[in-house]
């Protein structure tokens, strides 16, 4: 039998998926990775991400087991316009990113170099180079990778400052953070898995920023005693809209993660997206027919989630608004629960029910 070959760029949670996959059908795969080593962008990791996920139907779909590496989350608390909202954590959880053996980048890389997958480290795809790259290869560098652009994927560019400290923690927790004090698009996070405590806040361009990005690290030293050392700035782009096929330069990619566009446009949630569209990927590169039927299924309310949050980027007095939502009893916040989606086995009842707001 002809010995099928397969390039895949980024060895991110959806290139390493797509590897696995397509390694086990018998390709034969190398993924070229930027870095020297795995576990993504030097600047953003390690870090820790929350997310919802279903250990059990996940594995079913994408072929194997991520539970060892997750840890359950003991609190989730967000600051949502001077109300504190409290999240039932039952169905959230918490994960490492980046280069330590202990981070899912790495479980996920030691599971592809058994299947036989080639890496090459320090090989960079840029646009003089998508040229000459193989028909049908996986693209799956992620958004901060700017390829959007060269793609022609639509996307809003917009920053975040990140960090990372070691640090003893009693529990596992998530705050989130929504408020007049990181101005009206921003938003934050705070993650913290055992010994390590991650940050993140983005911001839209055309904010002054830098004010708000003080003011935030000022709250968050009074009210969580939380300091941060170093914090990088990284240039990003939200995908606005999802593109499985890309043809460009005369040839067909398949595109796979977040720079599909397949990424949670509210809260950055990508983690659990990013592993099935990686299978997706794979399925893409067996049957483009049976990928699309898939791509669809997954997104098919991804186009209203990127409208939806458009109108609440642009929403006036959201310091008026937001809170009046939380005065009523709600119980969870219905409008995320479509987007999950993307989770095998997940209802919008699972995830995000509210346990207590003041
Ligand atoms: C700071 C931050 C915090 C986040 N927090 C959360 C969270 O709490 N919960 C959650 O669910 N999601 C979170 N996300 C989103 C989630 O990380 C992504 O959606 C997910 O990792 C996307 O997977 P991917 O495979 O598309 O890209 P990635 O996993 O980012 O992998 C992309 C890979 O491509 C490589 N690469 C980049 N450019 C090139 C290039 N030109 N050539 C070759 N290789 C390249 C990168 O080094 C990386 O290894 C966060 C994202 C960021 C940036």
């Amino acid at each position: 039998m002809e010995e099928k070959f397969i390039n895949i760029y980024g060895a991110g949670l959806s290139g390493l998926t797509a590897a696995i996959n397509l390694a086990r059908k018998g390709y034969n795969v190398t993924v070229f990775e930027k870095e020297k080593r795995i576990g993504g962008l030097e600047k953003c990791n390690p870090s820790v991400h929350m997310t919802p996920i279903h250990f059990k139907k996940m594995k079913e779909y994408i072929g194997f087991d991520v539970e060892p590496c997750f840890s359950e989350l003991k609190k989730f608390k967000a600051y949502i316009y001077s109300k504190i909202v409290q999240f039932d954590p039952k169905y959230l959880y918490l994960t490492e990113r980046g280069p330590n053996k202990t981070s899912l980048d790495y479980y996920l890389f030691k599971i592809a170099k058994r299947e036989g997958v080639n890496f090459e480290f320090s090989y960079q795809l840029n646009p003089n180079i998508i040229k000459s790259i193989p028909d049908n290869s996986i693209i799956a560098t992620g958004n901060p990778s700017g390829l959007s652009k060269h793609l022609k994927l639509r996307h809003i560019p917009f920053i975040h400052y990140d960090s990372c400290i070691k640090k003893g923690n009693k529990e596992n927790f998530c705050l989130a953070y929504f408020d007049s004090y990181i101005g009206g698009y921003g938003y934050a996070y705070i993650a913290a898995k055992e010994n390590l405590v991650s940050a993140e806040i983005d911001f839209f361009l055309n904010q002054p920023y830098e004010r708000y990005f003080k003011k935030f690290k000022k709250k968050l030293k009074e009210t969580q005693n939380l300091e941060f050392n170093k914090w990088f700035i990284i240039n990003d782009n939200i995908p606005e809209k999802i593109c499985l096929l890309k043809k460009i330069h005369g040839k067909t990619f398949v595109l796979a993660g977040a720079l599909s566009g397949f990424h949670d446009p509210f809260f950055g949630f990508g983690v659990n997206s990013a592993l099935i569209s990686g299978k997706i990927a794979a399925m893409t590169i067996v049957s483009k027919k049976r990928g699309m039927q898939e791509f669809k299924r997954f997104t098919r309310d991804l186009s209203r989630m990127f409208i939806l949050s458009k109108i609440y980027n642009h929403l006036p007095f959201k310091n008026i608004v937001i809170p009046r939502l939380f005065k009523s009893e709600i119980t969870s916040l219905p409008f995320i629960g479509s987007n999950l989606q993307s989770i095998p086995g997940f209802t919008q009842a699972d995830c995000f029910k509210i346990i207590n707001t003041n």
